[in-house]
Order: C-alpha cells, then sequence, then structure tokens
C-alpha cells in the first residue's frame, strides 16, 4: 500500500465562496457567526471532496480565512507589539485590523511567497519579539476533520521558514537569534497535537530551495533534532526546488519523513533514493501543483515502479507543492474548447491522476488500463494538435539573424535622435498608461461582452473616453501623453485574448491574497499576432492632439510571469514567441505614426528562479525577449519600459542590458531610496521615477513632489530625469488624479526653470 497525501488545498471555493464570505464580512452584510459558519462549511466541503477523490491522509491548518503565514504568527503567539493584540485573545476584528490594517496601523506588509503569486503576509521581528504557543486554532480543524472520520495532518509553515520570511522591525539585529525561543513554542504546539491524536505533523521549510546561509542550515540540524523529540511523525516538506545539495544532512536528521518537488526537481529523486534511510517516508511531489496540465502518469509509473518496489509503503504519492497554486475543477469549465479542456487537470483531476498512480503501483498497470489510456490519449492529442503548433512561429523564431534583439545605435546617438523632433522641456512629464476605470467604463465593457452593445457603439464609447483622457491631459499640461487604457481589462487578458496561443476559464481562480484571486490565462500554443491589437485606438488618440501619445504594451516576460504556461518547451522559447508577436504590433504602431512605445514589464524581477546560480539564464533570455519585442524601431522610435516596486539593485545591470531609452519605476514610498541603486550603477539611459504613490487615494502636495525629484536629481542628471506617477490610475478617481497630476506638472515647471 502507498500512501497520498496533500500539501494543502486552495480555499477559495469553486464558485469563490470565501471571497465572497470575507467581503459580505467586510462590508457588513454579514455578521461573525454567519462568517465562520460558512467558512467552516467550505473547507469540510474540500475535505469531504478529498476523502472521496481517494485522497488517504488530509492536511489541516492549510486553511485561513486570510493568510496561512498569518495563522502561523497566531499559532506561535508572535504579533507585532504596534497591534496591541494578544493571539490567545484574537477576534475577527483583530485577525482582519492585522491583514488589512486599521485607521491608526497599516497591514502587516504583504509579498509574494516564493515565487508565487500568492502573497502572505510579513512576520515582523525585533530583539523582544516573545512566542507563546497557541494551538487552539490548529486543534479546532484537526478535530473537525477527525469529527468527519478524515485521516489528518496538521501542517505548520516550519520555523526557520517562519523567521526567515519575516523582517526585522526597530533595531538591527540577527532573527536566527529568535530560532531557540521559537523551537521550544514548536514543540509546545506538537505535544498538544499528540495529544489531541495528531500522528503525523507536517512541517513546510520550503526555504531549503533557496540559497540559505550556513547558520541557517546549521540551526536546521538543531531545530529539528528537537522537534523530532515529540510523541508524533515529523514530514518535512519541501518544494518549489531541489533539495539535493542537502540530502546527508536530511537524512542524518530524526524525521519520520521528506516530501520532495520531484516536478520543480526531477533530478533529486535518485540522490534522496540513495541517501535516504529505509523505513522512512518519501513522500513523491509528482502532480505539478503550480500549473494546470494533465501528468504524464505512464512516465510516472516508469519513474516509480522500481522505487514502489524498493520502499514499498513508505512511498507516499503527493502533488509537488500545495494545491492552493493550482485552480479548484476543470469540469466547471463549459466554454474552453473541447481539446484544450481535455489536456488540463485542475486540483480535482490532479486527485484523480493520484489516485491512479497508486493504483497502479499497487495493483499493476492492467488495473488502470483505461485511464493510462485515456492519459496517452490526451497527450497524444495535445502533443499533435494543430491548435498548438504553428511551424511558421518556429520558422521565423530560427530564421532569427544573430543580435537581432539589439537597436542600430546606441543609446546617446538614439537619444539626439529622439530629442530633434520631440523637443521635449527639461524634465518631461507623463503618466504610466492608465487612467481611472470609472464605472461607466467598465459597464460599457460588459455590456459590449455580453452583446448588448454592438462593435461599433462599443468603440464610439470608448472613442469618447480617449477623448476625454487627451482633453484632460492636455489641460494638465503633460508633455507625453497616453490614450488611457479604457478599453483593458487587465493588461494580461487583454493582450491574451488577440494573440494566438492563449485561452481563457471561466472559474480558474487562484488566491492571490485575502479575498483576492487571479484568473492567469492559459497558455497552450504557439504564440502569433493575427491582426494588431492596440494601433487603432493610439492612432486615434494620436489625431486628437499635436502632443505625442506614447503607445502601451505588456511586455513578453509579463505576459509569461502571469499565465500558465505550457509545460512542452522551455519558458524562454515560450518568451520569444511572445516577444516576437509583440514586436509586430511594435512596428505596426510605429509604422501608424506612434513614435514612443512602452512596454511594461513590471514582472521581470518576480520571474526570478529561487536559486541564484539560476539567474544569469533567466536574466539574459527575459532580457532578450524584451530586446526582441521592441527590435527593428528606428532610433528616432523611444522605447519606455515601466516596473512596478522591487528591489532593483541585484538585477540593475540586467534592468542596463534591456536598453531601453526610458524607465519608469515605483520609488515614491521608498523616497526615492531605490534610485541610488541606479545611481551607483551609473544607470545609463532615462528614468522616471514615481514621484506619488497611486495605492492610495491620498493627493501629493507640491512640497512632497518637489523634495522627491530634488532627491532625485541629486542621483540622475537633468537631461536624463523624467516626472510621473508610480504606476497606472486605473484604480483612481478623476477628481484626485487631476489635483495630483497638477502638482506634479507645476513642480515640474517650477524645477526646470531653475535648472
Ligand atoms: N500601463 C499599465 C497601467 O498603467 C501598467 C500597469 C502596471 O505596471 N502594473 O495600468
Ligand atoms: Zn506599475
Amino acid at each position: 500500500m502507498t500512501t497520498i497525501h496533500l500539501l494543502g488545498f486552495g480555499r477559495i471555493g469553486a464558485r469563490r465562496e470565501l471571497k465572497t464570505l470575507l467581503e459580505d464580512y467586510w462590508h457588513g452584510r454579514i455578521d461573525a457567526t454567519a462568517l465562520h459558519t460558512g467558512s467552516r462549511q467550505l473547507r469540510q466541503r474540500h475535505w469531504l471532496l478529498q476523502k472521496g477523490a481517494g485522497v488517504d491522509i488530509s492536511p489541516v491548518g492549510d486553511f485561513a480565512l486570510y493568510d496561512h503565514v498569518l495563522d502561523a504568527q497566531i499559532l506561535v503567539g508572535a504579533l507585532p507589539e504596534r497591534f496591541g493584540l494578544n493571539a490567545a485573545q484574537l477576534d475577527n476584528e483583530g485577525y482582519f485590523a492585522l491583514a488589512r490594517g486599521t485607521a491608526e496601523q497599516p497591514a502587516l506588509e504583504m509579498t509574494k511567497w516564493f515565487d508565487t503569486n500568492y502573497h502572505y503576509l510579513v512576520p515582523e521581528w525585533s530583539v523582544d519579539t516573545c512566542f507563546s504557543a497557541n494551538p487552539a486554532p490548529l486543534l479546532e480543524a484537526l478535530q473537525a476533520a477527525q469529527g468527519l472520520g478524515m485521516r489528518a495532518k496538521p501542517v505548520l509553515v516550519g520555523p526557520l521558514t517562519l523567521l526567515w520570511l519575516g523582517k526585522v522591525r526597530g533595531a538591527p539585529f540577527d532573527r536566527l537569534s529568535l530560532l531557540p525561543a521559537l523551537v521550544e513554542t514548536y514543540a509546545s504546539l506538537l505535544q498538544a497535537l499528540a495529544a489531541a491524536g495528531a500522528d503525523w505533523v507536517q512541517i513546510d521549510e520550503p526555504i531549503l530551495a533557496l540559497d540559505l546561509p550556513g547558520a541557517w542550515l546549521a540551526a536546521l540540524d538543531t531545530c529539528y533534532r528537537r522537534l523530532a523529540q515529540a510523541p508524533v511523525r515529523l514530514l518535512l516538506a519541501t518544494y518549489f526546488g531541489s533539495v539535493a545539495s542537502h540530502a546527508a544532512r536530511l537524512a542524518a536528521l530524526p524525521l519520520a519523513g521528506l516530501h520532495l518537488d520531484l516536478v520543480r526537481a526531477p533530478e533529486q529523486l535518485e540522490t534522496f533514493l540513495e541517501h535516504w534511510p529505509a523505513g522512512r517516508v518519501l513522500s513523491a511531489g509528482v502532480v505539478d501543483g503550480r500549473n494546470v496540465w494533465r501528468a504524464d502518469l505512464e512516465h510516472w509509473l516508469d519513474r516509480l515502479e522500481p522505487v514502489y518496489g524498493q520502499l514499498g509503503e513508505t512511498l507516499w504519492l503527493a502533488p509537488s507543492c500545495s494545491l492552493l497554486h493550482c485552480p479548484l475543477d476543470v469540469a466547471q469549465e463549459t466554454r474552453l474548447s473541447q481539446d484544450v479542456k481535455l489536456w488540463l487537470a485542475f486540483s480535482v483531476q490532479k486527485l484523480n491522476e493520484l489516485k491512479t498512480l497508486k493504483r497502479g503501483l499497487e495493483q499493476g498497470r492492467d488495473a488502470v488500463a483505461s485511464e493510462l489510456a485515456g492519459s496517452r490519449f490526451a497527450r497524444q492529442l495535445r502533443s499533435s494538435s494543430p491548435l498548438i503548433h504553428r511551424p511558421e512561429v518556429a520558422a521565423r523564431l530560427k530564421a532569427l539573424p544573430a543580435g537581432s534583439d539589439r537597436r542600430a545605435s546606441s543609446y546617446p546617438v538614439r537619444a539626439a535622435r529622439q530629442a530633434a523632433w520631440m523637443k521635449l522641456p527639461l524634465l518631461p512629464t507623463t503618466t504610466i498608461g492608465s487612467f481611472p476605470q470609472t464605472p461607466a467604463i467598465r459597464s460599457a465593457r460588459a455590456a459590449f461582452r455580453k452583446g448588448e452593445l454592438d462593435q461599433s457603439a462599443y468603440e464610439q464609447r470608448m472613442r469618447a473616453e480617449i477623448e476625454t483622457a487627451i482633453r484632460r491631459q492636455e489641460a494638465l499640461g503633460l508633455d507625453v501623453l497616453v490614450h488611457g487604457e479604457a478599453e483593458r481589462n487587465d493588461m494580461v487578458e487583454y493582450f491574451g485574448e488577440q494573440l494566438s496561443g492563449f485561452a481563457f476559464t471561466e472559474h480558474g481562480w487562484v488566491q492571490s491574497y485575502g479575498s483576492r484571486c487571479v484568473k492567469p490565462p492559459i497558455l497552450y500554443g504557439d504564440v502569433a499576432r493575427p491582426a494588431p491589437m492596440t494601433v487603432a485606438w493610439s492612432v486615434y488618440a494620436q489625431s486628437l492632439t499635436s502632443r505625442p501619445v506614447k503607445g502601451m504594451l505588456t511586455g513578453p516576460v509579463t505576459l509569461l510571469q502571469w499565465s500558465f504556461v505550457r509545460d512542452d518547451l522551455p519558458r524562454s522559447l515560450v518568451c520569444r514567441q511572445i516577444a516576437l508577436a509583440l514586436n509586430d504590433e511594435v512596428l505596426d504602431l510605429e509604422n501608424a505614426g506612434i513614435r514612443i512605445i512602452q512596454i511594461d514589464e513590471p514582472a521581470l524581477r518576480e520571474g526570478l528562479p529561487l536559486s541564484r546560480a539560476l539567474w544569469a539564464d533567466y536574466l539574459d533570455w527575459a532580457g532578450q525577449a524584451f530586446r526582441l519585442a521592441s527590435a527593428g524601431v528606428d532610433d528616432a522610435t523611444q522605447i519606455h519600459t515601466h516596473m512596478c516596486y522591487a528591489e532593483f539593485g541585484d538585477i540593475l545591470p540586467a534592468i542596463v542590458h534591456l536598453d531601453a531609452d526610458v524607465i519608469t519605476i515605483e520609488t515614491s514610498r521608498s523616497d526615492m531610496a531605490l534610485l541610488d541603486d541606479f545611481g551607483s550603477f551609473a544607470y545609463p539611459n532615462a528614468i522616471g521615477p514615481g514621484v506619488y504613490d497611486i495605492h492610495s487615494p491620498r493627493i501629493p502636495q507640491e512640497a512632497e513632489i518637489t523634495r522627491l525629484l530634488e532627491r532625485a536629481l541629486e542621483t540622475v542628471p537633468a537631461a536624463r530625469l523624467w516626472v510621473n506617477p508610480d504606476c497606472g490610475l486605473k484604480t483612481r478617481q478623476w477628481p484626485e488624479v487631476e489635483t495630483a497630476l497638477g502638482n506634479m506638472v507645476r513642480v515640474a515647471h517650477r524645477l526646470r526653470a531653475r535648472l
């Protein structure tokens, strides 16, 4: 017998029930009891679904109302002092104060969970941080699962990972010094779980896939030797990368089991088969928790049969990581093409795949012949589908001459050619692309989608929006205008819908943070651009004004990064395909007289692999894709790029290499500190550091903007400094935008006069 278990499960629900519950609660439409009852029903539904699908051991404690890393902070009783809250007496109000902030306290900071698009709430550590075990929420979950007759395995974010993910507030100190106290708290949690009848406990240490300092690795030993004394069986879960370099160390620890992500790092299986002591559980993460494709079941049986022969019942089967990152059920999709639908496995389908693998191992392949045939058939259809393969795309990539990702001349030559026609003043002003998405815009788009508004009426409405945006920008005195992106629902979806090779689901939601979900497109086939996507809107906008209008595109890396990407080609190649499709658009824009084109790449940094050893390769192909997208334009055409908030320091050489004529970045909240990196690298091209935070309705005063720009001028020569907000303005309202931009333009004029 082998065991199927899950590391974690999605919590948002098939119809985003958790989102509805949370938002109803926040808006006072339901009370705490209803939130409580509704969320527990959802959790129970998911457990029963798992049980029905043949999962032997289900996770408990993975369900969180807002975030499981926040829940971990509550379990160890370490809430930031600034909230004055006690973890053991936390009510809903306190919980959501931490997650969403209050009038007095900003929320816990939020950041991306490793290389996923899930955001966790960042713990705050200080020298005075104290811990105290608060097992009650986890015990409640355990008892609820036990009450359903489930075999349940509590799941904890590991102590090392929790410490690592937190940030130091106040006086700097080594957060690792908190570990001894934290480990004792985990030991108490494990005691409490054991007393409540827990047998296995899963502890997640995904940081083991990062490049860890020696002190942290050494701490792993002391930490797990201590925790292994607890009367439970510990399953250490690793994921998102290989932990092969720690094989000997992990094998020497008194762990009852270890989970490996064999989708991201299949080669580590061999290493662990050599090192892993007999009699201990080895959990093989074989179906992809991060992507949506059906697994190659026969391949996995080939791999696992000898392993099962060797390990017997100590071989466990699981998805590669928590299913939090995967949509719930393909069966809900009614509009996807039948072909594409056949290739997909969301969480529910992945559970079935695990069941087939288990039966295949235990009873032989004949017992699952029809499932294997189905899986093989789907794979064959997929690999030979004309929907996927466009020979002209491959041919075009192959025919690209070397150096085709280069601009004709160097930046100084281009800058002079651009200045000659643009005739811009010093410190030119612009915006990042989008203007407020008003209710009128949204309802026009919705009506068009439903067929209630015909094509020409819709275009009429959008043109009217563009005209309004242009007139307002002229009145504000901005130098480089944008059309405002009224026609775009989302910066990825808008392009995905017009490019071939992308499909869209109706219910393929994945939690991004709290109640917020994203529905990433499915990039299943070769990418091409059948027809211009943005040209008509940009040309119309340009026809309304004598000032230059900037064309606006989402870049290849961002389109890749925010989609579920096909697994039958390297990501680098898919990215190059997207780049070529975008290049068609860039050249069409240029031909149509749009001579400033912005290619947004907010996701460039988040695409970095977890292991630094892989950074250079990624930055190389990602940068090349960006340049390929803008290749072939005239020296006089100005290419902009935009990136949102990020730590740029360690990727600045790669940013220099993008060779965009102008880069705009989000800097206002860092008080321009982010610019220092650009200064120390002597960034050679033009920069527009954001001078006001667009995430808040607060209107920036002229004095603040002046101060920020004066700071920027210490780093960036006036001749290469642009003036713009941090990011797009789509979430804002026109009155705020007009006042804020008015202040910004006035400050630019005043500083200009002084230079
Ligand atoms: N051009 C986009 C906008 O203004 C950029 C959005 C982003 O950077 N995330 O909305
Ligand atoms: Zn941005």
